[in-house]
């Protein structure tokens, strides 16, 4: 057993690293319109205590790493992480969550450098929708992106939806975008984290949603891509790629959570939705302190986010989703 297992919940292997809280879009249940205040360069931790970071880590289980931010492709230098990390031993799977309007330009280097798979948030395929959504992002530049995946070569490939009012109108194309390319769309529950945001409006239950798919199509369950996390997946028979739904706020999974947090400040989570922190960048360049204050986070992690769900304060941009 690793350092990071415990013999109730298992084992903690996969940690999401934001690399920064600015981005390009300000999707309006993620960001308030004017962003958060952008924190200086140096209050964002370097690419190389990032790294020294995922290695210990690595040394106490961490296997799998995720990508994400803010938009992570704004970060000048990505790329080169993705290849820092690659060469981390212990780490062997490394992913990016991106909205993808960056990856046209990036996606053959990031690959190259050793980036196995993306998920690409994309909100709606209706442009007005998405520009309202993202407050003026263009759909184009998402959908381009998402060809850029598929060109680059990662696989799997996901799409992230938002379970936002109004995408029941969308829900079938989305089915249908998954018919016809390999691709993983996953229906994701609102989770109402930042108490700061107004909210989006009316929570959109999965179970309803899928519950009116499957009137319309022939969804078997599928056991899912790589990676699949707490998603469940259903497929049509035939089809290139597969609908999920993360449940996050009408099932709860809190139970096989497996994950870990460092947001771009040096801040370890072990909750998305318990605000409990510890402030690990000054450890960075002490090892065994680390490794030490790592495996305490672990050992007192909650696994009942109810308790703690409104002492979050940090908007979902800073935490990386
Ligand atoms: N900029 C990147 C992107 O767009 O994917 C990475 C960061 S974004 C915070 C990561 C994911 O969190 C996105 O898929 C987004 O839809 C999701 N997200 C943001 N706020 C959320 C919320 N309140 N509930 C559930 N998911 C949320």
């Amino acid at each position: 057993m690793d350092a990071l297992s415990d013999t109730t919940h298992g084992r903690v292997d996969y940690l999401r690293l934001s690399i920064t809280d600015r981005c390009n879009l300000r999707c309006t249940y993620c960001m308030p319109p004017e962003g958060v205040p952008a924190r200086g360069h140096d209050e964002i931790l370097s690419y190389e205590e990032l790294a020294a970071f995922a290695r210990v880590a690595a040394g106490c289980g961490i296997s799998k790493v995720r990508i994400t931010g803010g938009e992570p492709l704004v970060r000048h230098g990505c790329a080169d992480f993705v290849g820092l990390l690659n060469r981390t031993s212990g780490i062997d799977d490394i992913s990016l969550t991106t909205n993808g309007t960056l990856l046209p330009r990036f996606a053959a280097d990031l690959r190259s450098a050793g980036l196995r798979r993306v998920n690409v948030s994309l909100d709606s395929l209706d442009p007005a929708r998405y520009a309202r959504l993202s407050r003026g992002g263009r759909l184009a530049d998402a959908l381009a992106g998402l060809e850029a995946a598929f060109a680059a070569g990662f696989a799997p490939v996901k799409v992230n939806v938002l379970l936002l009012e109004g995408v029941e109108d969308e829900v079938d194309a989305f089915v249908a975008l998954a018919r016809e390319r390999e691709v993983h769309v996953r229906f994701i529950e609102f989770m109402p984290l930042d108490r700061h945001l107004r909210h989006p409006g009316r929570l959109v239950p999965a179970p309803e949603v899928l519950a009116r798919l499957k009137e319309r199509h022939a969804l078997e369950p599928h056991e899912g891509p790589y990676g699949h996390g707490p998603a469940r997946y259903w497929r049509e028979p035939g089809a290139a790629g597969t609908v999920g739904f993360i449940a996050g706020v009408t099932d709860h999974f809190c139970e096989s959570c497996n994950r870990l947090r460092l947001t771009a400040d040096g801040r370890l989570r072990t909750c998305l939705f318990s605000g409990d922190e510890v402030a690990v960048r000054p450890l960075i360049a002490r090892p065994d302190e680390l490794r030490a204050a790592i495996v305490a986070a672990v050992s007192g992690k909650s696994y009942d986010r109810c308790r703690e769900a409104l002492a979050n304060e940090r908007a979902m941009s800073e935490i990386g989703g």
